[in-house]
């Protein structure tokens, strides 16, 4: 089924090699976008430059290529886009939505409830009226985000409680992921979302700093994640193996048994990925285990 003006990406952080967990979350926003015949940006997520690993981003270009999922339009690299992000800074920062911030750390472990994800801010520096060389946070309204993810349904968070004042730009001058994501989707023109649901925690904040930017929300669809043999999800900290781009089609298989689109056959990438994008519906998806927020 075609959507008008569908447009997905795929954002991976270049930290290290695409890994099993990673293709999936590629190969679920990409089928979900052809499947719509929608467009599929591809982002390099290396704001966070002490993360990055040289040579990464290539190596997750060529994987991807040999995957199959190729992109539309240019790459567009975070670590070229700090003029939109101070731009964002700026108009928040007018608004009067933004406040520095001197806590440390060590100040906050030792203080804050812990939330969703981690230390919840509790206000600190708020009133302080502090100014230059420090963190700057979001001041987050006193209300309930609420959205509709397509696999899990309504979705709500009090992101005031679960996560507090969050950070936009850190005291070395880096900006987060957070700002970074919701300024590039809105210039990118994404219109949905679909992402692994460790992810699903971020999303509130997202939706909130939409709100306080005037942007647009996507639809979401946060993707069952890939767990190792503990239960912990598969990532390249944890030490997950890299890909071999030059045998696709076993990992691409097994990629798609994962998505819920049982053994597609082929002989080649592009056999492969016709037949799992004629199977592609997200019901089918397995259930996500764990990851609820709260529903509305
Ligand atoms: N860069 C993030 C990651 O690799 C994904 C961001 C997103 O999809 O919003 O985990």
């Amino acid at each position: 089924m075609a959507t008008a003006g569908y447009r997905g990406r795929f954002a991976p952080t270049p930290s290290g090699p695409l890994h099993f967990g990673s293709l999936v979350a590629a190969l679920g926003s990409w089928l979900d976008a052809r499947a719509q015949s929608g467009e599929w940006s591809l982002r390099i997520e290396d704001v966070d430059t002490p993360r990055v690993v040289p040579g990464a981003a290539d190596t997750i270009l060529r994987a991807l290529e040999a995957f199959g999922l190729t992109w539309d339009g240019p790459v567009m690299w975070q670590s070229r886009r700090g003029e939109s992000y101070r731009a964002a800074l700026d108009r928040l920062q007018r608004a009067g939505l933004l406040y520095g911030c001197a806590c440390s750390r060590k100040d906050l472990a030792a203080r804050a409830r812990r939330g969703v994800d981690g230390p919840v801010y509790p206000g600190t520096c708020r009133a302080r009226g502090l100014r230059a060389g420090l963190a700057w946070r979001l001041r987050v309204p006193q209300r309930r985000v609420l959205f509709q993810d397509r696999l899990l349904g309504r979705v709500g968070c009090d992101v005031a409680r679960e996560c507090g004042d969050f950070v936009l730009r850190r005291a070395d001058g880096i900006h987060t992921y957070q700002l970074a994501v919701v300024v590039d989707d809105a210039a990118q023109g994404i219109t949905h979302v679909v992402r692994g649901a460790d992810l699903l925690v971020s999303t509130p904040r997202q939706i909130v700093l939409q709100q306080a930017l005037d942007v647009p929300t996507p639809a979401y669809l946060h993707l069952p994640v890939v767990l190792d043999a503990s239960g912990d999800k598969l990532s390249k900290q944890t030490g997950a193996p890299p890909l071999d781009p030059l045998r696709p089609l076993p990992a691409l298989r097994a990629a798609a048994r994962f998505l819920g689109l049982g053994d597609p056959a082929g002989d080649d990438v592009g056999d492969l990925l016709a037949q799992a994008l004629a199977r592609w519906n997200p019901e089918r998806l397995p259930p996500l285990r764990g990851a609820r927020l709260g529903s509305g």
